[in-house]
């Protein structure tokens, strides 16, 4: 077993060697390298297969149809596409358009939607309960009639809660309200349909799901038809959404590795799950930990504890063998706790003492058994040097 442990997955993940393996197929003279906007010859058409392939490939991940897929640079790209792109297109002359959203989003949403406010857009964010959760009727209260779009994340990237999203999508659906959802976390974790979801718009990540950084996609869907004006201009690519020559060998990386995560899903949703039974059953008997987030409602990789009287950055850094994150933006010197778990509801203290553990493809049960005990020393550790200075 090599140390330092990654279980950090939920930040990024390693490129899966057999899709390393596809791009390396497509960058040099010998494979298929050409730019897929080049009409004129062979090497054109190969690449244009390839992206077609993935398109195909990350689609079927989803439930959706490949001119659905729009080629972004990432999660980051496709929130700001889908909810700057939607404002600009559906809003009406003379009316202030209106966007819902929660305060526990990533900051890909939640800064586009500060930045629409200085735009001359109103913005409700909605807060969560306990666990991470946010409800249809809470979505519903907060409709007026000049709200445009619902912006909410499927899966929470520091609780992992998965949010019931279905019956809002019919809701929306019914008041002809655009939902965006983020599902950078939820792809290749948990099935993902678009249909089920009743989802207008759905950002996706490449990294998250052992594709290359760099690579993300926007579904926007296409019956009955959603616009969005492209945020990028210039050559027209992906029918005038999203400009720029596309990275074939970041598309068909991403392509296999969303088919990788679609064929093994069940049988790693299961091992993961195994892994974090695991994982809890092994700091059971340290006193004063809390399970943030959903209990049941979850995706099985992420594990946000909080550990009562002790710091997450003390932790950490205790924890050097774990690359392990505390969620919190530590901005320069001020260390600000997650908004994320103040959001729902804990205190400064409580959520300086939540510690993000996300585990993945390439994490096994000898990993998970030496994190343990590295936990329980340094915990037992602090506490007492916390005791021996009280
Ligand atoms: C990682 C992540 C993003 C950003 O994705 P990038 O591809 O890194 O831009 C957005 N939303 C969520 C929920 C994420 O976890």
């Amino acid at each position: 077993m090599k140390t330092p442990i990654y279980l950090d997955y939920a930040a990024t993940t390693p490129v899966d060697p057999a899709v390393a393996e596809v791009m390396a197929g497509h960058l040099t003279l010998d494979g298929v390298f050409g730019n897929p906007a080049s009409r004129s010859h062979g090497f054109g058409w190969q690449a244009e297969a390839a992206v077609e392939n993935a398109r195909r490939q990350v689609a079927q991940l989803i439930g959706a149809d490949p001119r659905e897929i729009v080629w972004t640079s990432g999660a980051t790209e496709s929130d700001n596409l889908a909810i700057k792109g939607a404002v600009s297109a559906n809003r009406k002359e003379g009316v202030r358009p209106h966007v819902i959203t929660s305060v526990i989003e990533h900051k890909a949403v939640l800064d586009t939607c500060s930045w629409l406010e200085v735009q001359g857009c109103d913005v409700t964010r909605l807060t969560p309960d306990t666990t991470g959760v946010i409800s249809s009727a809470q979505v519903e209260a907060a409709l007026r009639p000049e709200t445009l779009l619902v912006s909410l994340m499927l899966v929470n990237n520091e609780l992992g809660t998965i949010n019931d999203l279905a019956p809002i999508g019919v809701m929306l659906r019914e008041q002809g309200v655009l939902f965006h959802v983020d599902a950078a976390q939820a792809a290749g974790k948990m099935p993902v349909d678009v249909a089920e979801l009743g989802a207008d718009l759905v950002a996706l990540s490449g990294h998250k799901v052992y594709a290359p950084k760099g690579i993300g996609a926007l579904y926007v869907r296409r019956s009955p038809d959603v616009r969005i004006d492209a945020q990028i201009h210039g050559g027209g690519h992906e029918r005038g959404m999203r400009s720029g020559t596309l990275p074939t060998h970041q598309i068909a990386g991403m392509g296999k590795a969303f088919d990788l995560a679609g064929v093994g899903l069940e049988e790693e949703m299961a091992r993961l799950e195994s892994l974090r039974g695991r994982f809890l059953d092994g700091i059971e008997p340290l006193p004063g930990v809390r399970l943030h987030g959903h209990r049941d409602r979850r995706v099985p990789g992420i594990l946000n504890l909080g550990f009562e009287g002790v710091e997450a950055e003390s932790l950490m850094l205790g924890l050097r063998e774990l690359a392990v994150s505390s969620g919190s933006a530590c901005a320069s010197a001020t260390m600000e706790p997650s908004y994320v778990l103040t959001g729902i509801g804990l205190s400064d203290g409580e959520a300086h003492a939540g510690l993000r553990f996300s585990m993945g493809r390439f994490t096994t049960a000898e990993e998970v058994d030496y994190a343990l005990e590295q936990i329980n020393t340094v915990v037992s550790r602090l506490r007492e040097r916390r005791r021996a200075s009280a």
